[in-house]
């Protein structure tokens, strides 16, 4: 096989709209290619994933960071929803999200400049007008009018535990919007505990989708949380509390 073939992301046209009822078209294609190739790259310069084969990141960022979009309703998918990425790293789920969805408008959180960095220069390559990366602790741009309650959804992959993932999230959330945890293996007691912090935080577990990865059969739960009441003002705690005294 020669180097370009190698280097070349997995069609999957039938997995995508079987599984998430949704496919890319021809530049929506050319744009995960060339995200997959900054990737690569930027890995030589500081550590952005493991996940390097086509067929693996195809499926552990491309595919999984699309995945949330099944828990949301049809006119839901084609509203111009302002969505924030917390924790992105190097772009994830935020990245293929901004590609797949140009009418959304997405805020790259994340607290390391390297990170954040590398996303916008992607952003500025793939020319994604859609999307913005900001360094910040979630902690502290909670706080802050704009960012506070503003967003309809607020999605969260590989960050922390889940109850700490509520407390980065939930605040940005807007009455009647969702935090999105992105999760692997889940339990009762996974879901009790998080019930009890999303309360806390003025949320409640509406739904917990659980999937199968298409390629490699790998367990996943997307966790979806309703904020039905404001969070209260002592909520996200000091930097560092949420993740040293979870909820
Ligand atoms: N979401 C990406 C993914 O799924 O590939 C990146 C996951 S990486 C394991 C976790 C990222 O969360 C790191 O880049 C870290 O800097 C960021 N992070 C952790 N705590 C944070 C906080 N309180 N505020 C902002 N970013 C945070």
């Amino acid at each position: 096989m020669s180097q370009i073939e190698t280097n070349t992301l997995p069609q999957m046209n039938e997995v995508w709209s079987q599984t998430l009822m949704w496919q890319p078209n021809d530049t929506q294609k050319q744009l995960f290619q060339q995200v997959y190739q900054a990737v690569i790259a930027g890995n030589r310069q500081q550590n952005l994933t493991r996940i390097t084969s086509p067929a693996d990141f195809w499926e552990k960022h491309l595919w999984d960071s699309l995945s949330s979009i099944v828990g949301l309703p049809a006119e839901v998918l084609n509203n111009k929803l302002q969505i924030l990425d917390v924790g992105t790293g190097a772009g994830f789920p935020g990245i293929p999200l901004a590609i797949a969805f140009p009418h959304w408008r997405i805020t790259l959180l994340d607290s390391t400049l390297k990170k954040i960095t590398f996303v916008n220069d992607l952003i500025v390559k793939l020319q994604l007008d859609n999307a913005t990366g900001i360094v910040a602790r979630a902690e502290a741009l909670a706080r802050v009018p704009g960012d506070r309650a503003s967003y309809d959804l607020a999605l969260v992959r590989a960050v922390s535990k889940p109850s700490v993932c509520a407390e980065y999230s939930l605040p940005f959330v807007k009455k009647g919007g969702l935090a999105i945890l992105y999760r692997g293996h889940w339990s009762e007691e996974d879901t009790a505990s998080l019930e009890s912090a999303a309360a806390q935080l003025g949320g409640k577990i509406e739904l917990i989708h659980p999937w199968e990865t298409p390629l490699s059969q790998g367990i996943r739960h997307c966790i979806y949380l309703r904020k039905h009441t404001a969070t209260s003002k002592k909520f996200p705690r000091a930097v560092g509390v949420p993740e040293k005294q979870p909820l």
